[in-house]
């Protein structure tokens, strides 16, 4: 992928065919409506498509063709290896389209199509090969009872399960839930984010022609607040799992409240501290940090965007950082050299230099901090990195969700852990250090879902991925996150 030009990924992008409408019941349908929205492409402020814009009767329609499927048995009693034959060949299928995947999310929602070809689509085909492979491997118990009695623990299906997922990844977070929802028998209704829908409805028909019976999988485009609401309160939704932010994941609980009490799995936001020791590689500590913050615009939830250094390391660590920051100049998401695309639209960038006029005011602005035009588009913000931050500055409390970097000091291991846990997220955290026992002593003591050792954001198919404190609860990702799809149920025999 990497051998294509920008002239290459710009005529792909001309010819590419977006599908645009609700897929329910294994076939492409417009909103009952017959409402649409625009979903624009943020790098040029061009409109892609109208897409079908779903509300409440569309999430109806959506929920009984997947309660209608999985009660037919067509996919939920299928045996695990005959499941884990579809999501193979649909892991195979996405593999054959990573350019179009790449393309759909980039046009969509900015990201470099360098990440979105190396990164997103081939995550997305191996997520869903890493869950199809684990499903028929799992076994079931029977508990100690003793006697003549047989009691059987069994993981069953949950049924139908809501799922509403962000932009910032929109084929990866789709795939981190659908993978292992799918793998272990439920129907599925996803919700994707309305500044980014192509790339699920495109995986909705690739997932049909891997062998996925209908009605098992639904894509229902549309906004948050009527048809994410619809399926948050659906009484016949047997779990919601939701990645977004802290503030909506709290509406989701309300909803189950009000409704059914349906299971509710949330993946939230993040303000993760990246501490590092004087004993650390200092050298290796400042590029993965930088990659931590500005990777995918710094739209990422455990992007570890506050920097707690030493004292004696605050000068050389800031030069550091300064010089990586500086180094990565806002492109074209489209030329396979840009490593910082556009910001997802407007209103968010709005929102991040609102963030960034308040750090300016409050703290000393090292690098950054612009915002600036490319190709018709006002979505590009330049590496920002603060210092002089103290831990009651919005800046460092509050999550900004875009390529800003603040840089506060401790002089004490006790204070470095106070200073990372001063918020109300738990999602990840970062330690450098050539010192294994503060290593894995500051790792204990620090409230996080992660936390990596000279490294950032470390991430595999292989470990849980999710949050402590207000970053949510439930985990995404190994073979935990089958816990959030299925049931124990118990059959005892007496013989
Ligand atoms: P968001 O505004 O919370 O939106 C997430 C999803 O919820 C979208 O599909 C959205 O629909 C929907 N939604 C919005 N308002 C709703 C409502 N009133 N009722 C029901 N659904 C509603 O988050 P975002 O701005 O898209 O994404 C950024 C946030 O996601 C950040 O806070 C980030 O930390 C978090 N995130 C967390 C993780 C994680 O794993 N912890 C991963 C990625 C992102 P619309 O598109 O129509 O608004
Ligand atoms: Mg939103």
């Amino acid at each position: 992928m990497t051998d294509l030009s920008v002239q290459d990924w710009k005529s792909k992008a001309a010819a590419l065919k977006f599908r645009n409408q609700c897929f329910i019941d294994g076939a492409f349908c417009d909103a009952l409506s017959g409402q649409k929205f625009e979903t624009v492409n943020p790098a040029t402020s061009e409109v892609l498509t109208d897409v079908a814009r779903g509300g409440g009767e569309d999430i109806d329609r959506a929920v009984a063709s997947a309660r209608r499927a999985f009660a037919s048995g067509a996919w939920s009693a299928r045996t695990p290896e005959q499941r884990k034959q579809v999501l193979l060949r649909l892991a195979g299928l996405i593999r054959e389209n990573i350019p179009e995947f790449a393309l759909l999310d980039t046009l969509d929602m900015g990201k470099p199509i360098k990440d979105s070809s190396t990164i997103d689509a081939p995550g997305a085909a191996h997520f869903f090969q890493w869950h199809g492979e684990a499903i028929d491997k799992l076994y079931d118990e029977i508990a100690p009872t003793g006697g003549r009695d047989l009691a059987l623990v069994r993981r069953v299906p949950l049924g139908v399960i809501g799922a509403v997922v962000p932009w910032n990844f929109p084929l990866d977070m789709a795939t981190w839930k659908l993978a292992p929802a799918l793998a272990t028998g439920n129907s599925v209704v996803l919700k994707p984010a309305e500044q980014s829908p192509l790339s699920a409805l495109f995986l909705a028909e690739l997932a049909c022609e891997a062998g996925l019976p209908d009605g098992v999988l639904n894509v229902v485009p549309g906004y948050g607040e009527d048809a994410g609401q619809a399926l948050g309160r659906h009484a016949d939704v047997d779990c919601l799992v939701f990645t977004g932010s802290t503030s909506v994941g709290k509406l989701f609980q309300r909803y189950a409240g009000e409704s059914n009490m349906k299971q509710v799995w949330l993946e939230t936001g993040g303000k993760s501290p990246n501490i590092i020791f004087p004993d650390a590689d200092l050298d290796a500590a400042a590029d993965m940090a930088a990659f931590g913050i500005f990777f995918n615009q710094g739209e990422v939830c455990s992007a570890n965007s506050r920097m707690l250094v030493h004292e004696t390391i605050k000068d050389q660590m800031t030069e550091r950082m300064k010089s990586r920051a500086e180094a990565i100049v806002p492109g074209d998401p489209l030329d396979p050299a840009s490593t910082l695309g556009a910001m997802v639209d407007r209103s968010h960038t709005d929102k991040v230099m609102r963030f960034i006029e308040s750090g300016k005011q409050s703290s000393r602005l090292v690098t950054g901090g612009e915002r600036i035009t490319l190709n018709g588009s006002d979505a590009f913000v330049t590496p920002t990195i603060f210092d002089n931050v103290q831990s009651d500055h919005q800046i460092v409390r509050e999550e900004v969700f875009g390529p800003v970097l603040t840089i506060q000091t401790f002089t004490t291991d006790d204070q470095a852990v106070a200073m990372a846990n001063d918020t109300v997220y738990g999602l990840a955290a970062s330690v450098w250090t050539s010192d294994l026992s503060r290593a894995l002593g500051v790792s204990d003591a620090l409230n996080a879902g992660t936390v990596s050792v000279n490294t950032v954001d470390a991430l595999s198919a292989m470990t849980p991925f999710g949050g402590m404190k207000q970053s949510g609860f439930g985990r995404d990702l190994s073979i935990h996150s089958f816990d959030k799809y299925t049931a124990l149920k118990t059959t005892w025999i007496k013989y």
